[in-house]
């Protein structure tokens, strides 16, 4: 939407070793290929577990796929006596242009705080990543009414000490937490009203310019079957794939949602 390269991103969670994943790579990429799909058009990208991004990026380099692929979390520090953390440096290095940050399971079992999310994003930043700055409600505030205020607290909290110019380049991706791995996908309507708010919360902290300049994904439970009624909302310029991005046809079929 808006002129906006929509991009649809496979969040792999702990699934699949480092065999596993050039597999799913190397069929996911033959099967776009046959269908002649246009990576510029619709970008397309993989967060693989940290133990495979080596693998993936050795396929990417070595066959020249256009397939673009990130990490699914980083530290907030660069390097030191952080033992089992992981420094966008290292992420940087391997050739990942994205990184989720602030995932709902995340922020569930990990803890992570609005504050821990904001550093993780600058974190990103000081390290030439693009984070995919997830946000989104759970059930009770739902039924409450109040995503859109939830959301925006969220965000207001991550995106501070962002500049104008890191936030261009910023992806966003509303999940609201009840729609995550449920089979519960929110109406297209539920998805374009967050999303929209989020926009214009972004033309409120930096400009109208930068708010149509960022790609505000929708995650939950997106499958082949839903997501061309999703895509078709003003707002929602990709989603954030978990079960259907861990089947390679599945998948394609999700970025190829315009045939
Ligand atoms: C996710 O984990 O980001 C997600 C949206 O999961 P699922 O598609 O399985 O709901």
């Amino acid at each position: 939407a808006g002129g906006r390269t929509p991009l649809m991103a496979g969040n792999w969670k702990m699934n699949l070793d480092h065999l596993q994943a050039t597999h799913l790579v190397q069929k996911l990429d033959w099967t776009l290929r046959d269908a002649k799909h246009d990576f510029a058009a619709v970008e397309v990208a993989v967060l693989p577990p940290f133990t495979d991004l080596r693998s993936v990026q050795t396929l990417v380099d070595g066959d020249r796929l256009s397939l673009r692929y990130g990490a699914q979390d980083l530290s907030v520090h660069a390097s030191g006596a952080y033992t089992g953390e992981i420094s966008g440096a290292f992420l940087a290095k391997l050739g990942c242009t994205y990184v989720a940050v602030g995932h709902s399971e995340r922020r569930e079992y990990h803890h992570e705080t609005d504050e821990v999310v904001g550093a993780k994003v600058r974190a990103a930043y000081a390290h030439g990543l693009t984070p995919i700055l997830c946000c989104g409600e759970g059930l009770e505030v739902r039924k409450e009414g109040g995503q859109v205020e939830h959301v925006l607290t969220q965000l207001q909290a991550a995106l501070d000490g962002v500049t104008a110019a890191q936030a261009r380049s910023i992806v966003i991706a509303y999940e609201p937490v009840w729609a995550i791995g449920t089979g519960e996908v929110a109406t297209p309507d539920d998805a374009q009203e967050v999303c929209a708010a989020i926009r214009t919360l972004l033309a409120e902290l930096w400009s109208g310019d930068v708010a149509d300049a960022v790609r505000v994904l929708y995650g939950g439970s997106v499958k082949a079957a839903n997501v061309a009624a999703i895509m078709a909302q003003e707002d929602v310029d990709g989603a954030l794939v978990g079960g259907a991005a861990i089947d390679p046809t599945e998948f394609a079929s999700i970025c190829r949602y315009r045939d």
